[in-house]
């Protein structure tokens, strides 16, 4: 259920990404641009519907996108980056917001604010760029599925092997989008080779 994005210009943004001499401005531009690749390859099963439009020529027989309201679930606050893709691209977006913080001394994650929309029948992507241990992922998952939600995807932009495992493990219906799978946590539960503090570099703190 892991699918990467396989694109040149993908490697291109993460690379600068990784970069820790790239600074937020640039990094925040990166961000956006790596996560409309991600929302594009995310959304590829969406439903279309056959559509005649005439040309300045002749008509045409073409496909549109069906009537399927989707929500995008940003976890706070590194997530908030990879919202904003989704809004600009596709026509009828709600948002949810999930706050989770790690606890830096157990790195485990602690849930501070929910404010979800009706999801019920919605698809939903849940968006947070960095999947380490899994513990927010999975916490902002099982929120939503309360909700009634049969169709959840998460998206982010570097997963380590930790997190897709326990994705797998608690949510084996969950199909994960990433930019690229890197190789290890450390013992700090950061991502290597990984690109740092993500909601650091994204607002320059
Ligand atoms: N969160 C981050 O921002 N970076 C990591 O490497 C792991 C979790």
């Amino acid at each position: 259920m892991l699918n990467l994005l396989h694109h040149p210009l993908a490697a291109h943004i993460l690379t600068h990404l990784r970069d820790r001499t790239t600074k937020p401005a640039t990094f925040r531009t990166l961000a956006y641009q790596i996560s409309l690749l991600l929302a594009i390859d995310a959304t590829r099963d969406l439903l279309t519907e056959e559509k005649s439009v005439e040309t300045p020529l002749e008509s045409a027989r073409g496909r549109v996108l069906a009537q399927q309201p989707i929500a995008v679930v940003p976890v706070l606050r590194a997530g908030l980056c990879m919202a904003q893709p989704f809004l600009d691209v596709f026509p009828d977006v709600s948002v949810g917001y999930i706050g989770l913080e790690r606890d830096p001394a157990t790195a485990l994650a602690r849930s501070y604010y929910s404010k979800l929309p009706r999801l019920e029948g919605r698809q939903v992507f849940v968006v947070d760029p960095m999947l380490a241990t899994g513990g927010s992922a999975v916490q902002a998952l099982t929120l939503v599925k309360r909700e009634g939600v049969a169709r959840v995807k998460l998206v982010c932009i570097v997963a380590s092997p930790e997190g897709v495992a326990a994705i797998g493990i608690n949510h084996p219906d969950v199909a994960i989008h990433a930019a690229v799978l890197d190789r290890a946590l450390d013992a700090r539960k950061f991502i290597l080779p990984g690109l740092g503090d993500f909601g650091d570099r994204l607002y320059g703190t």
